[in-house]
């Protein structure tokens, strides 16, 4: 009641000044703050009301998604961190499959819009830096589209290389403390993910518990937001390359990840299934 009544007084000059839009009428009618909230909470009743997807179990979470590199490397330079003299190149070349040839960027983007798919199929707001290659994004801003979006956790997809060929497995790169408010869930995230990862493709666990911590990765230090970055596996490795350059296979990594990205955020569900 004292919410149209305030309505009602402000209105009037709102209404002559813009007689022909009806809607912006209403929008800046509020004579107080006070009235200004209440109608700002109106509206966005009726625009939850509008008609969305049938919700799923990742519902309101937003994932971002950036596939490591891109189709020509970008040799310029940026700065690591916020304010650091220190530089990196923008987007760096990545590795190639030792036996298949294939180029890291192809299985990073190629499991990473599989894996956008089973996460929008949950529910999940997906946000990719890219979805083809020929684009030129660097780091920075792949960082600052997570930030933008606001993600609950970015994930950077990669694979490794190594210049011994036997070296392999699967790991995850996160934050130093120093670099992210999000120490402890990068964690947590980087280790429900990794294992799941590991468990439905079958691949090792690289290093003790499959987790370093760097402090000179610029799509770290830009990122204010939850961030991690997974190492799929080494194509440096023939026998792994030969799996991260398979198609089937790519569809079992990308079901890992999302295996993990759902237990990390629906513990509840994992525990209900146990049960
Ligand atoms: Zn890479």
């Amino acid at each position: 009641m004292m919410l149209l009544l305030g309505c009602g007084k402000a209105a009037a000059p709102a209404v002559e000044a813009a007689p022909e839009t009806a809607v912006p009428v209403v929008l800046t009618a509020a004579p107080t703050a006070q009235a200004e909230q209440k109608i700002s909470i109106g509206v966005a009743a009726v625009e939850t009301a509008a008609p969305t997807a049938a919700p799923g179990p990742l519902t309101g979470f937003v994932i971002g998604l950036d596939p490591g590199h891109q189709l020509v490397y970008d040799p310029a330079r940026e700065p690591v961190a916020p304010g650091s003299s220190e530089t990196k190149q923008k987007v760096a070349g990545g590795c190639r499959g030792v036996k298949s040839g294939v180029y890291e960027y192809e299985v990073n983007l190629d499991v990473s819009l599989l894996l956008r798919d089973m996460l929008e199929e949950a529910g999940a707001t997906v946000i990719m830096t890219h979805e083809v290659l020929d684009v030129n994004i660097s780091n920075v801003q792949r960082a600052q589209m997570f930030n933008e979006a606001n993600v609950d956790l970015g994930i950077r997809i990669h694979c490794n290389k190594s210049d011994n060929s036997k070296t392999a497995g699967a790991f995850m790169l996160v934050p130093t403390e120093n670099r992210t408010k999000f120490y402890e869930e990068n964690v947590r995230a980087a280790q429900v993910i990794l294992k799941a990862y590991c468990a439905e493709t079958g691949l090792s666990m690289r290093y003790k518990d499959g987790i370093t911590y760097r402090n000179d990765q610029t799509g770290f230090n830009w990122c204010t937001r939850p961030i991690i970055n997974i190492e799929m596996g080494h194509l440096s490795n023939p026998s792994e390359d030969a799996l991260l350059s398979d198609p089937a296979f790519q569809v079992k990594m990308a079901r890992g990840l999302f295996n993990g990205i759902l237990q990390y955020f629906r513990p509840d569900l994992v525990a209900a299934a146990n049960e």
